[in-house]
């Protein structure tokens, strides 16, 4: 019988700005989760945060979709925002956009990612989530997962990989999807993750299963105007006929630069870091961190942190320094977002329609 994982995410408050979750709020979204799994069908269960944001994995037989599964998730995040309001967290609630729940937990704010599969005897995957950046900050790393040989020498030796996969493709947009193979669409689906504030990798698969499931809400659409930042959380499945985790894991090494950090409107690298890390106050640095899952009968059985060998201090300073670089730009663009993009845009118009009376 086929296993479905979810991840849902939301940020429901946190300590002295957008930091992290305090003790007491993480503590009431597990006691609620865990209170309440076994009527919900939940097999198991692990509860982590990354940055302001709190992501609730679980493991269950109800498939994609399923309205039970949300709602825990949903009345875990609303148990949680409870606290987190009579201790006077910053951003209390922000991630919950609805009063009540209406079957699906998509479109009320808080961000999903799951997928249904034949669980595999040694079944692996990662849990990768992110902090002050957007849906599109998967893009160039996973691009170079699965369609880059010479940042994975796996698409080259391992001949399922090298078959190639499907990648969808999300327009934030206009929400809608696209199906592209690879190596067939490779300069069509690079042409489409060139910017990552559009066009953002949704999921991938090959002939018969799912491999990656990322959140891909964005939700200054869901609310119709910008209301948070839309951290993304990805569920990636690794080895045998998927990405080795080493493979996975190496292409987060580069830091490349993102959107997101301070008020949602510049550019800043996306920095490796230990499983529950807050966020960083130097400006906001975006940050991303992967926890290793083992898996067997839907028993979330051991996991381990794949960015805390000393390798990866090392990369960590190295987006401290790139974030340095791109700091001495100052307010000046490409540090900052363009008008569109900017979290603050209003905060901008109101400065440009003050500066452009000026004109003669
Ligand atoms: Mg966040």
């Amino acid at each position: 019988m086929k296993i479905t994982i979810s991840a849902i995410k939301a940020d429901v408050g946190s300590i002295g700005g957008h930091t992290r979750p305090s003790e007491e709020v993480l503590e009431k979204v597990a006691d609620f989760v865990r209170s309440n799994m076994k009527k919900s069908g939940i097999i198991d269960t692990y509860i982590s945060y990354t940055g302001d944001d709190i992501h609730i994995l679980m493991s269950h037989r109800n498939g994609v979709n399923s309205s039970k599964i949300h709602k825990l998730a949903w009345d875990a995040f609303n148990a949680g925002a409870e606290i987190a309001r009579k201790q006077g967290l910053y951003g209390a609630g922000q991630d919950l956009l609805k009063d009540s729940f209406s079957g699906n937990v998509k479109g009320m704010g808080p961000g999903v990612a799951e997928m249904e599969f034949e669980e595999r005897p040694n079944e692996a995957f990662a849990l990768i989530t992110m902090d002050k950046t957007e849906p599109g900050a998967f893009n160039f790393p996973i691009y170079r997962l699965f369609c880059e040989p010479s940042a994975n020498t796996g698409l080259i030796v391992n001949p399922k990989l090298a078959k190639g996969v499907t990648l969808v493709v999300m327009d934030v947009m206009k929400n809608k999807k696209g199906e592209f193979k690879i190596p067939e669409d490779n300069f069509l689906i690079a042409t489409m993750l060139m910017y990552p504030g559009r066009y953002v990798i949704d999921s991938i698969r090959n002939e018969t299963d799912p491999i990656l499931s990322a959140t891909t809400d964005r939700l200054h659409n869901v609310a119709g105007t910008y209301v948070g930042k839309d951290d993304p959380a990805a569920i990636l499945r690794l080895q045998k006929d998927f990405p080795a985790t080493e493979e996975a894991c190496s292409v987060f090494k580069l830091a490349h630069y993102v959107a997101g950090d301070t008020r949602g409107s510049h550019h800043m690298p996306l920095m490796p870091v230990k499983k529950m890390a807050k966020a960083s106050t130097n400006y906001c640095i975006p940050i991303v961190s992967c926890v290793l899952f083992s898996m067997h009968e839907g028993i979330f059985t051991a996991n381990t942190d794949a960015f805390d060998t000393p390798d990866w201090d090392y990369y960590r300073m190295r987006a401290v320094k790139k974030a340095d670089y791109m700091r001495e730009q100052g307010f000046v663009h490409p540090a900052t977002l363009i008008p569109e993009e900017l979290e603050y845009s209003k905060g901008y118009k109101a400065m440009m329609n003050e500066a452009t009376k000026r004109f003669r």
